[in-house]
């Protein structure tokens, strides 16, 4: 557990904390699981379109998929 400076009053307050315990601002904390969830989401769906590629007798539905994930990583890199 480490302690950060409140933004607005400069205490030392947990960074586990969701709001200020002395002015009672809200902080507001990005995920840091967020993005790498949504790129390994992505690199996901385009390791199965691969192997759908692979596998399937219609090597458009495995491209399709492809492009799927491929949108997603790339969705997953460009927004958070
Ligand atoms: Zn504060």
């Amino acid at each position: 557990m480490a302690l950060i400076n409140c933004p607005e009053c400069d205490t030392s307050i947990s960074d586990k904390a969701p709001s200020c315990p002395k002015c009672g601002v809200v902080l507001i904390k990005k995920d840091p699981d967020r993005r790498n969830k949504t790129q390994n989401m992505g690199c996901l769906i385009v390791v199965i379109g691969m192997v759908v590629m692979g596998v399937t007798p219609l090597p458009s539905v495995g491209a399709f998929v492809f492009g799927l994930g491929f949108l997603v990583l790339i969705v997953g890199l460009i927004i958070y």
